[in-house]
């Protein structure tokens, strides 16, 4: 899939319908509201701390962007807060797998 071949290059791509303008979320190639085609688009660099957690000195971030996408990244300094401002450091793909890492803000 485009997403995650952009994934892998370290591009963080969303899609959107060509057709009711919905963000699809997780990615597909189809609209999951009217099943018409998509377009993919950057997505929003700045999301929001949904949750968090500390695991083996680093912390994990659910991480919210444009409202709709979640997406759970590392923290790569700082103590995160619930509803702080992150930015996407770093995204790419390891084996099979999202991996995401977040700067605060
Ligand atoms: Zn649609």
């Amino acid at each position: 899939m485009t997403f995650e071949a952009e994934l892998r290059k370290g591009n963080f791509q969303v899609a959107e319908c060509t057709n009711c303008k919905k963000t699809v979320w997780p990615p597909s190639d189809f609209c999951n509201q009217c099943f018409k085609e998509i377009h993919w688009r950057k997505c929003a660099n700045e999301g929001k701390i949904i949750e968090f957690s500390k695991q083996n000195n680093y912390y994990f971030c659910l991480v919210e962007f444009e409202n709709t996408i979640k997406v759970i990244g590392k923290i790569s300094s700082g103590i995160p807060n619930k509803d702080q401002h992150v930015r996407i450091k770093r995204c790419g793909m390891t084996d099979d797998n999202y991996f995401f890492e977040f700067s605060l803000i």
